[in-house]
């Protein structure tokens, strides 16, 4: 480090006041290259944030403190000692103007100053105990206390206090426009993905988090963030837009070359270049299929036989008709279930769309009767050295309805996909509402489902190691396109981290399947379970992957420094010689001493040992004692990077340009004892039985449902009327507020239709996706299933997955509309705003039919681009009339082509449609006001 670097970091450090010693930061003295901050999941819970505050807001503090450092020593009861400083202040300091700040440290000590007051020693147990060792953000070398192994395990029982029964509230029984029913609904109800989040009452706690007073950053592009806004804003963390002057960048799709090219080593980004490599479906499975021709296919069996349709459908045929079907089909690049069906025979495949064509497992491993798949958390730190953690808590997803090979059930998505997407509109699905059950309804822990199999006599033990190496060969597979734009467009060997989401089936004979790897896996949460493993999980994650703790100083130092180098080069540059001399001086010395490596591989091992020790939940599985023993073989023996392509052996643009061996290198640091290696078995021993584990947290983390808002139904018809008025005598619906009513209207038919299902509604909505929905299509299977005479929960379920689905799109469409001012001639938005906040499906329907009467365009065919479309037939009046006008919308038009062919189905049944078609529908011109 130069020396004007280093006398800004000594400089900052000695101004910024903070203690010695802090629990929010680790790693190194505040201020140090080392030192990075700590996340913990207990502050998370607004009440341990108040008594932080009163704590320190109290009198309590001796008048000998009163040079705004306060120390309190205690004893951590039996458990281990504790250490735990934390800078505080009032609101007002969070504000910036009043600089009055309080220190309490708490640290490993039992020499209590007796003479200090009672008040003040139960103040520091009350604080010990918020901070206490079983926080798994902070890593815990020793044995954590295991939860009692429940003898019985509960089966898939509802629980009458379920969130799912209380969340969707009565609604209102459609009884016609004019009903009185009294009915409650709630506005806020979502047809995306998880979507609760931690909220509760955000009031300060007064503590100045050293992430706020080091001016720490954050940026998100295009990412659902609430629990991670969340987990940011409390530990001091603020937002920034626009440029690019964040500690942290955490973007929910690939990174952009150019930001990466130009990072500075201090900042972080949550994905590495080429990443898609590994999430994309058809990359991923030609990657590992690459590995199976190159390793043989006994190493890399670890994904079902798949093709990439239409390219390969000779391939898939041929394997068809030596072992047949059925196959799973699924869209290349999507996610959720979207668009996956299932088929016996792949002549039932269209052939017009890329497709990836699996076989399909047929013999899960089920709980209770129910497929289930697990979904792990994989943070890779590093490629180069290759360092790779498991999150020890997994979440299993369990499908609603009981498992059936046979093959009449394909189509029933709730039974054969085990997406909470899909299955949480299954009217028996099952929420656990407590963060202790883990074994409760449809979402179990891994945990949980490790102690229940052990408890069935499976080998458990052997299960994980075999997820661990499916996890291990699936990255080698994929590491070395990866690892070349890493050398090409990443700066700093820290800059990027990356958590992967596996998606692994299991089956019944305990055999991991890898099914998919996800982008930004979702931190989205809907019950209590959710939200604990997702907060330790963000928590321990970033405490891991460390966010330097620099001031602003050292940053801008850097800045400017960095700078002069951002537009040279950014490859790691090393000197080939030298390298090649030393590992071989090391080698022939077997010595452990770190004396002879280059500053590079000094500072990798040095990150590797820091990030080990801050791990929290997360285990390593690579590098460990036997890595290099199992998987030496698929690195390059001279430069270490995995190989997956058979005629660059030795000779790749990595080995040109130059000659390290880092994970050989860091392997041998870390393992090496002497000349020899030693492989210490109680080690995977322990790391395999972190599995079992349930995650313990300091304190509870709250869950907060969205608040419902009451609707008033007598408000509702009243606006209704006031805006039937308004556009009666000329006013207009903004676009936006078209859409916005459309969508709020579908989000009520969403809802009633999972709570009541009605087949002829079911059979409309369909009808609507299939001409309207875009990439919202219903699974072929499904489109065309005059079998499926029955109307089942299953098929309710599917419906409302692809009309949520479409809202989803159609909502982000909408955001493109916004008014920002009142339109001339149209309702006011004030007034527009009053309508929505009461209005109940009826009130949507009404509003809606008279305007598209009125301008002859159904909200959902607006357009941007001002294309024309048809003019829409006048609507019907009366309930649900507008719903069943719905699929009629310019179905002469060539939006609908595609479907014809599915429409028997609808024509057979629905007399709804048929109705529609009949009615004695006005003329558009004749308006009815
Ligand atoms: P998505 O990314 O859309 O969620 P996945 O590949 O994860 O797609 O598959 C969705 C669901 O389908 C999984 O939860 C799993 O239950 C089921 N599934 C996927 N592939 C197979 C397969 N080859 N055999 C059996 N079930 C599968």
């Amino acid at each position: 480090m130069p020396s004007s670097l280093c006398e800004t970091i000594k400089n900052s450090a000695d101004n910024l006041e903070f203690p010695k010693h802090d629990d929010w930061i680790t790693s190194g003295k505040m201020g140090s290259r080392e030192a990075v901050l700590v996340f913990r999941t207990n502050i998370l819970n607004p009440k341990t944030r108040k008594n932080l505050s009163e704590t320190y807001s109290s009198p309590v503090l001796p008048e000998s403190r009163s040079n705004m450092e306060a120390t309190l020593l205690c004893r951590n009861g039996e458990n281990d000692i504790s250490s735990l400083s934390l800078p505080l202040c009032s609101n007002e300091d969070l504000s910036g103007s009043k600089q009055r700040k309080i220190y309490v440290s708490i640290r490993n000590s039992v020499n209590i100053n007796q003479t200090e007051n009672s008040d003040f020693q139960s103040t520091a147990k009350k604080m010990n105990k918020q901070y206490s060792s079983s926080d798994t953000s902070m890593s815990s070398e020793g044995e954590e206390p295991t939860r009692n192994i429940k003898n019985k395990f509960r089966t898939l029982k509802k629980n009458p206090n379920d969130i799912n029964t209380n969340l969707v509230e009565d609604v209102s029984k459609e009884s016609g426009y004019d009903s009185t029913t009294p009915a409650k609904s709630i506005t806020n109800i979502s047809a995306s993905e998880e979507d609760e989040c931690v909220t509760e009452d955000d009031e300060e706690c007064g503590i100045v988090m050293p992430a706020y007073k080091l001016k720490i950053t954050y940026k998100f592009i295009q990412t659902e963030t609430k629990l991670l806004r969340k987990i940011f804003d409390v530990h001091g963390l603020r937002e920034v837009e626009g440029d690019n002057n964040f500690n942290l960048l955490w973007t929910g799709v690939h990174m952009k070359l150019d930001i990466l090219r130009n990072l500075a080593p201090y900042q972080r980004v949550n994905h590495f270049p080429r990443s898609y490599e590994l999430t994309r479906k058809d990359r991923l499975y030609k990657n590992i299929e690459r590995m199976q021709h190159l390793r043989g296919m006994k190493h890399f069996d670890i994904v079902p036989q798949s093709f990439i349709l239409p390219l390969e459908s000779r391939d898939l045929i041929i394997a068809h008709n030596k072992h047949r079907g059925p196959w799973i089909v699924k869209p290349a690049a999507s996610s959720r279930g979207r668009g996956i069906f299932i088929v016996n025979s792949p002549d039932q495949i269209p052939q017009d769309e890329q497709v990836l064509v699996s076989k399909y497992i047929v013999d899960p491993l089920c709980i209770d009767g129910h497929k289930c798949d697990l979904r792990v958390y994989v943070l890779v730190t590093s490629f180069d050295p290759l360092i790779i953690y498991l999150y020890k808590e997994g979440i299993v997803r369990l499908a609603t309805v009981r498992y059936d090979r046979n093959a009449d059930n394909l189509w029933n998505p709730c039974m054969h996909l085990c997406n909470y997407s899909i299955n949480k509109y299954h009217s028996d699905y099952i929420r656990s509402s407590d963060a202790q059950d883990e074994d409760v309804g449809h979402k179990w822990t891994l945990s949980a489902l490790l102690r229940h199999l052990k408890i069935q006599g499976c080998d458990t033990h052997q299960l994980m190691l075999n997820i661990e190496d499916l996890i291990i060969k699936a990255i080698l597979a994929c590491a070395q396109t990866i690892i070349s734009a890493c050398r090409m467009f990443v700066p700093n060997g820290n800059n990027c981290f990356e958590l992967y989401g596996f998606d692994i089936l299991i089956d019944n004979s305990l055999k991991p399947w890898l099914l998919e790897v996800n982008l930004s896996p979702s931190m989205g949460v809907d019950s209590p379970l959710d939200t604990k493993v997702k907060s330790c999980l963000i928590a321990d994650l970033l405490t891991c992957v460390g966010i330097p703790a620099y001031s602003p100083e050292v940053r801008s130092h850097y800045d400017s420094k960095w700078s002069r180098f951002r537009s040279s080069s950014c490859q790691r540059s090393i000197n080939v010689t030298s390298v090649s001399y030393k590992i071989k001086k090391n080698k022939k010395k077997g010595s452990v001493s770190t004396d002879h490596l280059t500053g590079e591989e000094q500072r990798i091992l040095r990150n590797a040992r820091l990030q080990y020790s801050r791990r929290g939940g997360f285990e390593r599985i690579f590098p460990t004692a036997d890595s290099m023993q199992r998987y030496g073989n698929f690195l390059d023996s001279t430069n270490g990077i995995p190989i997956s392509t058979p005629n660059v052996q030795g000779q790749t643009f990595q080995t040109l340009i130059m000659q390290h061996n880092y994970n050989q290198m860091l392997h041998s640091n870390l393992y090496c004892q002497d000349t020899s290696y030693t492989i210490d078995d109680s080690l995977e021993k322990n790391r395999i039985k972190q599995y079992e584990r349930a995650l313990e947290t300091g304190s509870e983390i709250p869950f907060v449902k969205k608040p419902a808002v009451e609707k008033s139904e007598e408000e509702g018809r009243r606006q209704r009327k006031l805006m039937l008025k308004k556009i009666g005598t000329g006013s207009e619906l903004t676009q936006f507020q078209a859409r916005q009513t459309f969508s709020l209207y579908l989000e009520s038919v969403l809802r009633r239709i999972t709570q009541d299902p009605r087949d002829n509604h079911e059979k409309i909505i369909l009808k609507f996706l299939n001409k309207f929905g875009g990439s919202v299509k219903p699974p072929v299977l499904f489109r065309n299933t005059q079998s499926i005479k029955v109307i089942s929960k299953a098929r309710s379920a599917m419906v409302a997955k692809l009309l949520g689905d479409f809202l989803e799109n159609y909502k982000r469409d909408t955001e493109a509309y916004v008014d920002s001012f009142d339109h001339f001639g149209m309702i006011p938005s004030s007034a527009y705003h009053q309508f929505l906040t009461h209005a109940q499906e009826s009130d949507l329907e009404a509003v809606l039919t008279l305007h598209t009467n009125v301008t002859g365009i159904m909200p959902f065919l607006y357009n941007r681009c001002g294309l024309s479309v048809p003019p829409t037939p006048p609507i019907p009046s009366g309930l649900h009339g507008f719903l069943r006008a719905l699929p009629s919308m310019v179905s002469s038009s060539g939006v609908a082509r595609e479907v014809s062919k599915y429409d028997g189905y609808f024509k057979n049944n629905d007399k709804d449609y048929e109705n529609v078609q009949d009615a004695s529908i006005r003329p558009k011109s004749s308006r009815r006001f």
